[in-house]
C-alpha cells in the first residue's frame, strides 16, 4: 500500500489514521504532531482537567500501545515547516523531508490574540494545548493563594467554561465580552440572557458591551495587574485569560497554493484540490452546497471529517450529512447543541427555562434548524435524529412536552 502522512496529532488527524487501517489500509501512516505528548482529548482543558478533576491519564485520547498494534507510526514533538506538492514531500523542522503519497492536514487552530496595550505580559494567557492549560491551572493556584481575582476576555464557550472552573475554585471571576450578549452568534437571545443569569448567580462579575482600553502592567516582569475599561473602570487581577477565537491553522496549505478562506476549503468528502492533500477537523472550510462555506470548530466536525478523509484517500466518496452538534459543561449544566442555527427567526421553548432539563429550537423559515438543550439529553437525541432526517416537528409540537418527539420518526 501506498504511504500516508497525517500533518497534526490531534482528534481529527489520529482519527484519519485509525480510519484509514479500519477501511483496510495496508500502507505506512505516520502521524505527526508538533506538541511533547501523544494525542489527549481538547475539551477537558477548560473543564474537569483544569478543575483537577481529571488525571493526565484520563485525558489521553489514544494509549501508544493502541496506535502501536494499528502500526501508526506516532511522532510526536516534530514540527512541519512546509510542503513540497511537486515532490510529494513535507518538510520536518529537523532538516529532513518525508515523502507521501497521501496527505492528510490535520494542524487545527490556534487561538486569537489581541492587539490591545498589555497583551503580551506573561500572566495574559489562551488555552488551546495541554502546555496552556498547565500553565493556566499554575496561574489559577497563585490568583488563589494571593487572593487576587481573574479577568476572561470573551465570553464565548472557552471563557465562560474557564470562568465556571475559576469559580469551582473559589476565585473572585470577572467576565468581560464585547457583544451586548453572551454566546450571541449560536444561542436564541432567551438561552444567552438565561447563561447571564447563571453565571451572575455563581458568583461570576459580567461586564456584558464591555470596551477594553489596555491591560495595565507592572513591575519588571511586566505582569498583568488590571483590566482598563474604557469607562473609567479598572478591573485588579492576577490572570487574564484570552477566550476571543481561533483562527485555522492553515498556513501550510496556502503557502502550498491549496485554497484557503479562513480555513483550508475542502467539499464535502474533505478533499482538497490537490488529489493527494485531505484535510479535516478546525483547519477546515467546507464548501457546502449552496456555494457557502462552513468552518466548524467541535470534536465531532473533526471525527466526521476525518472519516471523510480516510475514504477520499482510498478513493471513496463519504460525504459529511450527519447534523453537527457540539457541548459546553459549566457548573452543573451541561449544554448540547444540534444543528447550525445561524438565520434562525424564530425560537420555542420546551420546558421551563431553568428547569431541570429544557430545550430551546431553532426555526428558520417554519423548519427546524437547531436544538440547544440544557441537562436534556433525550431532547438532544432526538434533535439530531429528526434533523438528520429532515423532520421537523411544528412550534406547537416542539413546545408541547408532553408530546414524544421520537413519535415523530416514525
Ligand atoms: P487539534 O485537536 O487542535 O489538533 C491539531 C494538532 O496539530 C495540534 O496538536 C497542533 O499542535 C498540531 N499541529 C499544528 N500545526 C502543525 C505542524 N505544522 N506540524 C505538526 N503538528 C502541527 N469541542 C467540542 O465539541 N466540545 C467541547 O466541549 C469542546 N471544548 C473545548 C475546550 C477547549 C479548551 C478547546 C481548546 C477546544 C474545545 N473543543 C470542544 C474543540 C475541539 O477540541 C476541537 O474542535 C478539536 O480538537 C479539533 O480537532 P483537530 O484535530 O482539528 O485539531
Amino acid at each position: 500500500g501506498e504511504s500516508v502522512v497525517i500533518v497534526g496529532a490531534g482528534q481529527a488527524g489520529t482519527l484519519t489514521a485509525e480510519a484509514l487501517r479500519g477501511a483496510g489500509h495496508t500502507g505506512a501512516i505516520t502521524l505527526l504532531g508538533d506538541e511533547p505528548c501523544g494525542p489527549y482529548h481538547r475539551p477537558p482543558l477548560s473543564k474537569a482537567w483544569l478543575a483537577g478533576e481529571l488525571s493526565d491519564a484520563q485525558l489521553m485520547l489514544r494509549a501508544p500501545q493502541m496506535l502501536e498494534k494499528k502500526q501508526i507510526a506516532l511522532r510526536t514533538g516534530v514540527r512541519v515547516l512546509g510542503l513540497d506538492r511537486a515532490r510529494q514531500l513535507v518538510h520536518l523542522d529537523d532538516g529532513s523531508a518525508l515523502p507521501y503519497a497521501g496527505l492528510v492536514l490535520a494542524t487545527g487552530a490556534a487561538p486569537r490574540t489581541l492587539a490591545l496595550p498589555g497583551a503580551q505580559a506573561p500572566n495574559v494567557l489562551a488555552l488551546r494545548s495541554r502546555d496552556d492549560a498547565g500553565r493556566m491551572a499554575a496561574a489559577l493556584e497563585r490568583c488563589a493563594a494571593a487572593g487576587l481575582p481573574v479577568a476572561v476576555i470573551g465570553g464565548g464557550f472557552i471563557g465562560l467554561e474557564v470562568a465556571a472552573t475559576a469559580r469551582k475554585k473559589g476565585l473572585r471571576v470577572t467576565v468581560l465580552e464585547a457583544a451586548p450578549r453572551l454566546l450571541g452568534r449560536v444561542l436564541a437571545p432567551l438561552l444567552s440572557d438565561w447563561f447571564a443569569a447563571l453565571h451572575r448567580g455563581h458568583g461570576v462579575e459580567l461586564v456584558l458591551d464591555a470596551r477594553i482600553e489596555r491591560i495595565a502592567t507592572e513591575g519588571e516582569g511586566g505582569e498583568a495587574v488590571a483590566v482598563q475599561l474604557a469607562d473609567g473602570r479598572r478591573l485588579p487581577c492576577g490572570l487574564v485569560v484570552l477566550g476571543v477565537g481561533v483562527s485555522a491553522n492553515d498556513a501550510l496549505a496556502r503557502e502550498a497554493g491549496l485554497a484557503c478562506e479562513g480555513g483550508i476549503v475542502v467539499d464535502a468528502c474533505a478533499r482538497t484540490a490537490d488529489p493527494r492533500i485531505v484535510a479535516a477537523g478546525d483547519c477546515t472550510a467546507r464548501r457546502l452546497a449552496d456555494g457557502g462555506l462552513l468552518r466548524l470548530e467541535s470534536v465531532h466536525n473533526a471525527t466526521e471529517q476525518a472519516k471523510s478523509a480516510a475514504a477520499a484517500l482510498l478513493g471513496q466518496e463519504r460525504p459529511f450529512t450527519a447534523t453537527p452538534w457540539f457541548w459546553s459543561d459549566q457548573y452543573e449544566r451541561k449544554l448540547q447543541m444540534a444543528g447550525l442555527s445561524a438565520g434562525a427567526d424564530a425560537w420555542v421553548l420546551r420546558g421551563e427555562l431553568g428547569g431541570a432539563a429544557f430545550s430551546v429550537c431553532h426555526y428558520r423559515a417554519d423548519r427546524l434548524v437547531a436544538v440547544d438543550s440544557v441537562n436534556d439529553a433525550r431532547t438532544h437525541l432526538l434533535a439530531r435524529k429528526l434533523l438528520d432526517a429532515g423532520v421537523s416537528p411544528t412550534a406547537a409540537q416542539a413546545a408541547d412536552t408532553g408530546l414524544d418527539l421520537g413519535g415523530l420518526l416514525a
